[in-house]
């Protein structure tokens, strides 16, 4: 057994340090994005962004304080938040009237300003996005997947009525589902939450859910409709066509780093990060070998590789550090750099150069004419491997013939005593909260949601065996 299976909390710590990503920092919790880190996210941020946009949406921003009072008006949200909110208290050494939380989601302060800013229907949609940080104070922290500030996007919006913000919940759910498929080629379950697992204060949340390569499940990205719920607490009214004063239907959505925790715990392997080429900080690296310093051939023509790679817009490397190529070539597969080309003497007098995908066993020899096309041609073909082999395992590990709660305790009892992942399970649910809690107590699987294309419908309870309502997908969770 590998150590990546035995102890995969171990091998994913090892994996970000090794990758040089982040560092803990004196507040618990609180972890410092290294620029290696850092750019994951700016790829992430970008095409999110673009897409936002390409929607109608526009970016603002809204302060990282909110009031008290703004909590106590939505009753659902104080409670689903009020555990995790770090409070100000004083400021300039005096104690403040009215405490002021650390943002843990915005909600209330826009919902505060949103009734300002709309008037008729004239003003609406009204479709905001904010790029931001927020706090949630977290007992147990993992980098990246779960930490007590995290960086993050939060979309809010506000429509004439139910059709259209439904549709907007919809459509942004659907974005999520393309950048993460498509960018991080991480493949996911879009699906409605049950009423247990909603955001606090929605009427109906969605998500995109991702399985991890030990079978635990990450919710990728949220998609919430909020109803007149925030409309009604902060009053935001318009005036119809008709002159009727209505309620406004907000919705808001949310996507943060623990996308980064993800594409680490999806793609890395043995050795460490593998990295989808569209989102690595170096796509390609350059590497001189053999004695290539009495031979200025080599580094001129691995001077012109990287200038029309760059010219290409790929993000190239040249390493011609000291360092001898063996310490060279794992640094950069610790780094989970897609591709490496290798360039000595001999292969210089051969005109070719030595090609290696990151997660491929086997070097390549490619013609130096043509090293750019194959360099851009492999960064494709390892996106689409990458996507293909995280589809294949999660197929592998998704479990659609567990019907009983027994069943899934014995399925359990089978894992663990052939050392294997336990994965997710696909059943049926009456639709009880008593029911979840119950498979929730005894197998700590939760729902992760009510899938809209499941492979299979069940007809039966997985608890209680009376008439399956829902098909949902169960599993262990980050
Ligand atoms: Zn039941």
């Amino acid at each position: 057994m590998s150590q990546k299976t035995k102890d995969f909390s171990k091998w994913y710590i090892d994996t970000i340090q090794k990758a040089d990503l982040m560092d803990y920092t004196p507040v618990r919790g609180c972890i410092a994005f290294k620029p290696d880190g850092y750019e994951l996210w700016e790829h992430i941020h970008a095409e999110m962004d673009r897409r936002f946009k390409e929607t109608g949406h526009r970016n603002a921003y809204f302060p990282m304080l909110i009031p008290e009072s703004f909590f106590q008006k939505e009753k659902d949200h104080i409670e689903g938040f009020s555990p995790e909110l770090p409070w100000v208290t004083e400021a300039a050494g005096e104690k403040l009237e009215e405490r002021l939380a650390l943002r843990p989601t915005s909600e209330t302060m826009i919902g505060h300003l949103y009734s300002d800013w709309i008037k008729s229907y004239r003003d609406l949609p009204v479709l905001i996005n904010q790029w931001a940080n927020v706090f949630r104070w977290e007992k147990k922290t993992l980098p990246f997947i779960r930490t007590s500030e995290f960086l993050w996007q939060e979309g809010h919006t506000a429509h004439v009525d139910e059709e259209d913000a439904r549709k907007e919940t919809m459509q942004m759910l659907n974005i999520y589902k393309e950048v993460v498929e498509g960018l991080l080629a991480i493949p996911v379950y879009d699906g409605q939450k049950t009423p247990s697992e909603r955001f606090a204060g929605a009427v109906d949340t969605y998500s995109i859910e991702a399985m991890m390569q030990d079978g635990k499940a990450v919710q990728a990205g949220t998609s919430h409709y909020l109803g007149t719920k925030f409309a009604e607490a902060f009053d935001i009214k318009y005036l119809t066509k008709e002159n009727k004063h209505t309620y406004v239907h907000t919705t808001s959505w949310g996507t943060s780093t623990r996308l980064i925790g993800s594409v680490i715990m999806v793609h890395g392997d043995e050795q460490g990060l593998v990295l989808p080429p569209r989102i690595a900080p170096t796509q390609a690296v350059l590497i001189p070998v053999g004695p290539w310093k009495k031979n200025p051939a080599i580094m001129e023509k691995l001077d012109e590789i990287f200038a029309a790679l760059k010219a290409k817009g790929i993000r190239v490397r040249l390493d011609d550090s000291d360092q001898s190529p063996g310490f060279k070539f794992n640094e950069w597969e610790l780094k989970g750099v897609p591709v490496r080309i290798e360039l000595g003497p001999r292969d210089l007098e051969n005109n070719q150069a030595l090609m290696k995908a990151r997660d491929e066993g086997d070097k390549v020899s490619v013609p130096l004419e043509s090293v750019v096309e194959a360099v851009e041609k492999e960064l494709e073909t390892m996106q689409t491997r990458l996507f293909e082999k995280a589809k294949a395992f999660r197929a592998a590990n998704s479990h659609t013939h567990i019907d009983t709660l027994e069943q899934l305790e014995q399925h359990l009892a089978e894992s663990e005593q052939n050392e294997t992942i336990p994965g997710w399970i696909l059943a049926g649910w009456c639709g009880d909260d008593a029911c979840e809690e119950k498979v929730k107590e005894q197998t700590k699987f939760t729902t992760r949601n009510i899938p809209f294309n499941p492979p299979t419908t069940k007809t039966t309870c997985i608890c209680c065996g009376q008439e399956a309502k829902h098909t949902v997908w169960f599993a262990r969770a980050y």
